[in-house]
This record gives C-alpha cells, structure tokens and sequence, in this order.
C-alpha cells in the first residue's frame, strides 16, 4: 500500500512487530492492507496519514509501545471513537502512532455502589445497553450510540439527562491511565487528585492513555417521557427569549434544547417521570409563547429514549461507525442573553446560510459578542480564536503544569493539546 507518509523509524517498528500478537494485539502499518480503512475517523474532511496504527489487547502491551514510542520521540494519539471532529484521534497531522483502544471493550457494574467500570473502546450504544440490561441502569451521556467514551467523558460529555446527572465527566469516579514513561497509573479524587483534576474537562489526547474508567451509573426511574414541541420558523425570536427564561428555573428533571435552522424551531426534551407532570413543567413556557403549533409528549423507558440514538442511523447495542462524514460542528458558549443586535445576526444567517456551512460561524458570531469566548471542548474546533483559552479559560496555568509534570516529552500531543508552556 503506497501512500506517502512518514515512516517510523526502525527501532520502533521492531520494538511494535515483537509484541504484536501478543493479548491479542496487532499493528497496521501503511503496509498492511487494514491501514487504509482503519485510519479513517468518523470525520474525513481532514486525511491524517498515522505512521501506525497499533491496537493494544492488553494494558501491557500499550505501555509498552509508549515506551518504545517516547524512546523514539514518535508523538501518540490515542484512538476510542474516532469522533474527534477534527480528526485528532489521528493527531491531527501525518506520522504520529495512534494507539486504539477498541479491543477494551469490558463493561461491568457493582450493584451496591451503582460503579460501572468501562473499558476505554467502548462506544456509548453497547454502554447505555448492557448497563440498561445490567439492572436497569443510566449514566448520563451524549445521544450518538457510536461516539466512543474516552473523547467523550476526558472533555465533558453532555447529554439528554445532563440537567439532572451532570457530565459523564462529573461522574468519573476513578480511571487508569498509562503515562508517557510507561506507568500505570490509578486516578481519583485521592490519588493524583491533580491529574484526576485534569483529566476530566482537558483529558482527551494531551496527558497519556485512558485504559479504563470507573463511573457512578444510576437506577433509571420508571418512566421518562420525551417532548417535542414545534413553532412556526416566524416566532422563532420569541422562542428563543422565552426559552432563555423558562429553561433557567425549570425544574433539573427536565434536560430540554431548542433547536432551529431555516425552517423549523422545536423545543426538545428529556422529562424523568411521566406525561402529565412533564406537561406542567411546560406550561409556564406556554405562557411566554402561546401554544406550540405541534407538541408530542411520549412516555417510555429510558432505554427506549435512548434510542433518541436512532437518529444516527445505526444500531444502538452494535453501532457501526460510519466514515462519510465531512462536517464540523463548533459550539460557543453563552452565558448572557442574546442581545438583539446577535438576533439579528443569528435570523438573517439563519433565513440566508451560506452554501458551506463550516465551523466559521461560531468564530464570527463570536467576534461580535465580545472578547470573551468560550466554547465546549468536545466540539472541537481548529480555527477557533484563542482556542486553549476558549476551551480551558483560567484553568491554562494548572493544567500546563500538571502537564510538564505527567508529560515533559510532549509524546502526547496534537494541534490543540494542552502545551507545555
Ligand atoms: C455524531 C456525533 C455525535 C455527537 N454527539 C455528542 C453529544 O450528544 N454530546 C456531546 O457532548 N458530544 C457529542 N459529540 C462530540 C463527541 O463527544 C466528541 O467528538 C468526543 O471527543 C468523541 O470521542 P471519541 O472517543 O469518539 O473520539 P476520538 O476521536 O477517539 O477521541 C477524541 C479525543 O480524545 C483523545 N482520546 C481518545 N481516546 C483516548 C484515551 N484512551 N486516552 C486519552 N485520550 C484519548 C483523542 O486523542 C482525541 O484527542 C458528538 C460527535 C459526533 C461526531
């Protein structure tokens, strides 16, 4: 297979080759004939060329290709999902090794504590499955099945129930995490508090290797019920008010968006517990709006909301992840209401988008809210102004000491990494 790339060098090719196979671990190099379609990530605008690709089947054998990488000064991008949508899972540039962890696929629960530990190639599908099969559990994440747990929990992680659950990363009770000298280290509130500090919010790809985590599930109530509440695209100025207003003191059982693009507004939700008290949650809505013009509220299981996941197209408890995709999507986060000025910004790209619809929105309509920007990590984005101190804001200082301390190599590292100074 002949695609130019840069190539590793021999020392560590040789220290790779001697230890796959082993715990089931194997390499792809530009080679082998699995590499073309294993480098691709959920998000193919970019095209990474890996020096490697190595699949470690066991804890061991990811130290010690750490080992062999750091000894060479080979920078590492750790894989689990691949939904980075930058693509930096592949590092987001030619030559780096990736490490994946897709063969760490164990999933358990205790049931006195309600602790699941998972391992870091797990996609969240087959997790809200098998804790859901388990007892009836939830852990509050996103709503794509194949979206993997590591990018996913070491930068957040928001979801359908976050209102009442928080982040998965709130819920991170302990994880393993391989460091750049090859150690494997226990993480938690007591032990490396700094690093556990660290690594949930700025986790992801910038301090070594998540192996395994150790999260706090929840018995999911009975009954959930899900709501969809439709306006017309004219009054979509007025939802957007009012739900600034309404979703503020609404009660934390309901998780809601509004959505809009150039032709629909919705108001969705996530209620924990059952039609007619989710019903009364939104009348005070009503209020501001008027009626919506339609309004569903269904009644379920969790798991059944869950399968929210759907609207990804793949199949929850085995989701295939598909390698089409060439979109972004940015966020921006803010903390004042939309001045009016912004809302008419916002309508008139929204009635007008422009044909490539790329990350640059969020920059421009940041530049005219402000200095301060401030986004969420997991949407990540490469043009962002001021990215780190969008993404991580007073926390820099800490985390790039915390970084010297755990990585003073920089074997860790891409685009948008915590850096060492
Ligand atoms: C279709 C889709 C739906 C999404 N839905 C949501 C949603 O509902 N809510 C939400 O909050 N976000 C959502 N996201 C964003 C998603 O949370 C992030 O893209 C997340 O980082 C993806 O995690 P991953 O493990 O799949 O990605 P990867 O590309 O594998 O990894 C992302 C980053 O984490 C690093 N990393 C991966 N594994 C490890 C490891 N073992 N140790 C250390 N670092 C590691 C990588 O190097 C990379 O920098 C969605 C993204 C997509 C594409």
């Amino acid at each position: 297979m002949c695609i130019p790339c840069k190539a590793l060098p021999t020392g560590i090719v040789t220290c790779l080759q001697s230890i796959q196979n082993s715990s089931g671990s194997h390499l792809y190099t530009p080679s082998s004939s699995m590499y073309l379609n294993d480098r691709l990530g959920f998000n193919n605008i970019f095209d990474h060329k890996p020096s490697a690709i190595f699949h470690p089947g066991s804890e061991a054998d990811a130290a010690t290709v750490i080992v062999c990488a750091a000894a060479h000064n080979v920078s590492i991008a750790p894989r689990s999902g691949g939904h980075s949508f930058e693509r930096y899972s592949g590092s987001g540039k030619d030559g780096s090794l990736v490490i994946d962890l897709s063969l760490f696929q164990q999933i358990a629960i205790e049931h006195d504590t309600g602790i699941a530990t998972v391992g870091a190639g797990t996609r969240l599908g087959p997790l809200y499955t098998r804790l859901w099969n388990a007892g009836e559990y939830l852990v509050p994440a996103g709503s794509c099945p194949s979206v993997g747990i590591c990018g996913h929990a070491l930068r957040g992680g928001m979801g359908m129930v976050g209102r009442k659950y928080g982040m998965l990363s709130h819920n991170i009770v302990s994880l393993t995490m391989i460091d750049a000298n090859g150690d494997i280290l226990e993480i938690s509130a007591t032990s490396r508090p700094d690093l556990f500090w660290a690594l949930r919010g700025a986790g992801g790809g910038s301090f070594g290797l998540v192996t395994e985590f150790r999260i706090q599930a929840y018995k999911a109530p009975a009954t959930i019920t899900t709501v969809v509440a439709m306006y017309p695209w004219s009054m979509h100025h007025v939802v957007m008010e009012a739900f600034g207003i309404w979703a503020k003191t609404a009660t934390d059982d309901l998780t809601p968006l509004l959505y809009i693009n150039h032709d629909i507004v919705a108001i969705m939700g996530t209620f924990l517990g059952p039609r007619d008290e989710a019903n009364a949650v939104f009348k005070p809505l009503y209020e501001l709006t008027g009626p919506p013009e339609h309004s569903a509220f269904n009644e379920g299981t969790w798991y059944a909301v869950a399968m929210w996941a759907k609207i990804e197209g793949s199949k929850v408890e085995n989701p295939i992840a598909k390698h089409d995709r060439t979109y972004r999507s940015p966020s921006l986060l803010y903390r004042q209401p939309i001045s009016d000025s912004e809302m008419t910004t916002f309508s008139r790209y929204l009635s007008s988008p422009p044909n490539n619809l790329n990350s640059r929105i969020s920059s421009q309509t940041a530049h005219s809210s402000g200095p301060t920007l401030e986004a969420y990590q997991n949407y990540i984005e490469r043009d962002i102004p001021n990215g780190l101190q969008a993404y991580y804001g007073d926390n820099m200082p800490r985390l790039i000491e915390i970084k010297k301390n755990v990585d003073p190599d920089n074997i860790f590292t891409f685009p948008q990494a915590i850096p060492l100074k």
